[in-house]
């Protein structure tokens, strides 16, 4: 059979985006229609809003890491590796695999979808002493090392480590970072009483932001029933706030007061992953600048979507763009495959339009507060509404059953507190879990496509 013939389609990320648009182009697409090639670091699909539960130690990695081979029907070709550039005139892409080596593929059609990164500011320390979370191993590697503070303040004679190694700063009070600070302090506050030396008073969690309110789009009252859940729990919540300064032992906020903390998580917002910016095109806000169709106008067969994507928001209109949101990723994965399909097959594509469906926070335990359709709850209906959500919007069942069985397991047997020691002596910064500094030039990319062309 000859290959070289079938149009090439190269979906670049394997997250809510790009496995969705994969699915539906193998599903609506025959054999011989098109090659489907998918470039991914990872061999599974991460469900991102459930990680916060996996830092606290309620569900396993695995069963958040939806596995990309499940099925023999997935026939799609799977490249273990980044996107490091994107020759738009040449159609190459220029991929560093995951053993280092650099290859180019060509494309007649890509989609980019490799989502987004942790936002960063230009502040001393920020980036060598905070934790994002973002990613699998670093939801991981900040249970191990939550828990070794635990482990470390309670082995301490020194009553200042003590109390450095028992304060924690999460920055950030998007969902994100309350429900990462939620979740956490939940784990801190129910393993304390395995630690019978250390006094529980000396745990202290801060949640700070910028902003002067905690998730503005639940609206004022259901924020402000989120603020009141935490700082009922002891979380102390500081508003209008950010950081000055961080070092390995204390963190100065902007308002000048200086925390003793070995812990700062950082979840102030997300920017497009660096990739967009080695196409040398147009962007909006960091993210590559698409017509509502998806696809970049003057480029033939490229197509953005999702975190790394500004899509028109046609549903709210005034030239909003699509929040960076799990529920517009995945909407957006199946209308970019058709859309897709229309540009291979002649037809005509479609704009994307998604009225929100709302917002699910859950804050641990039975706490949670929620805005489906509009709707808001609180406590036990709304975590019925958050857990309910999520486990139905996993992509397989065997994720389902995995998520289902920890959260009973959790729900009966409580917490544990097990630090595996991955990576324990070795400091992990940002960059080390998002690989930020991988990425190309544009000139670096021409030159690598041109490379490439000389070879064939
Ligand atoms: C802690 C947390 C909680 C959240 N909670 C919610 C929530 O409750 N509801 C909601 O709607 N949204 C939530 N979000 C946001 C949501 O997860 C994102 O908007 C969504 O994941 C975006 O989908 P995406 O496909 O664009 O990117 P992602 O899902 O991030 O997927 C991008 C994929 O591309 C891969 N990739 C990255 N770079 C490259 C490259 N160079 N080459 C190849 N592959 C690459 C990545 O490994 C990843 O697999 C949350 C996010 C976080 C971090």
């Amino acid at each position: 059979m000859n290959t070289v013939t079938r149009p090439r389609i190269l979906v670049v990320g394997a997250g809510f985006a790009g496995v969705e648009c994969v699915r539906r182009l193998e599903r609506k697409l025959s054999p011989d229609e098109a090659d489907v090639t998918l470039v991914t670091p990872f061999a599974y699909q991460l469900y991102l809003p459930l990680l916060p539960q996996v830092a606290s130690g309620v569900l396993t990695p695995q069963s958040i890491a939806v596995s990309l081979r499940r099925s023999k029907k997935y026939r799609t070709r799977i490249i273990p590796g980044g996107a490091i550039g994107v020759d738009l005139k040449s159609k190459v892409c220029v991929i560093r695999t995951i053993t280092d080596q650099i290859v180019n593929e060509r494309y007649d059609y890509i989609v980019l979808a490799p989502g987004s990164i942790t936002r960063t500011f230009d502040i001393p320390g920020l980036t060598d002493h905070a934790f994002g979370m973002k990613t699998l191993a670093e939801a991981a590697y900040v249970r191990d090392h939550v828990i070794s503070q635990l482990d470390l303040a309670d082995a301490s004679q020194d009553p200042e480590e003590r109390a450095s190694r028992l304060q924690f700063v999460v920055v950030g009070g998007g969902y994100a970072g309350t429900e990462t600070a939620a979740c956490l302090q939940r784990l801190t506050h129910a393993a304390v009483k395995r630690y019978p030396r250390l006094d529980p008073g000396l745990i202290k969690w801060h949640l700070i932001d910028i902003a002067p309110k905690l998730m503005p789009e639940l609206g004022d009252k259901l924020g402000s029933s989120a603020q009141e859940i935490l700082r009922r729990r002891g979380i102390e919540i500081s508003l209008g706030v950010s950081i000055a300064k961080a070092g390995p032992e204390e963190v100065t906020f902007t308002d000048g007061r200086v925390i003793p903390t070995r812990t700062l998580i950082w979840t102030a917002g997300v920017v497009a992953s660096p990739l967009i910016a080695t196409l040398d095109a147009e962007t909006v806000k960091g993210r590559l600048a698409v017509a509502p169709e998806m696809n970049l106008p003057g480029d033939d067969g490229v197509f953005a979507l999702g975190d790394s994507a500004a899509v028109p928001d046609l549903a709210k209109g005034d030239g909003a763009m699509c929040p960076p949101t799990a529920q517009h990723a995945m909407r957006q994965g199946r209308h970019v495959a058709d859309n897709v399909i229309a540009s291979l097959r002649g037809g005509a594509m479609r704009p994307y339009v998604h009225k929100d469906l709302g917002l699910v926070v859950d804050l641990g335990g039975t706490d949670a507060v929620s805005k489906p359709l509009g709707i808001e709850l609180r406590g036990l209906p709304a975590q019925a509404v958050a857990r309910g959500y999520h486990w139905s919007a996993l992509r397989t069942n065997v994720a389902k059953t995995r998520v289902m069985t920890n959260w009973l397991l959790n729900a009966v047997a409580g917490d544990d507190f097990v630090r595996t020691g991955f990576q324990a002596r070795k400091a992990a910064r940002l960059k080390d879990f998002e690989y930020t500094d991988a990425y190309l030039t544009p000139e670096q990319v021409r030159a690598h496509a041109e490379g490439t062309a000389r070879l064939e």
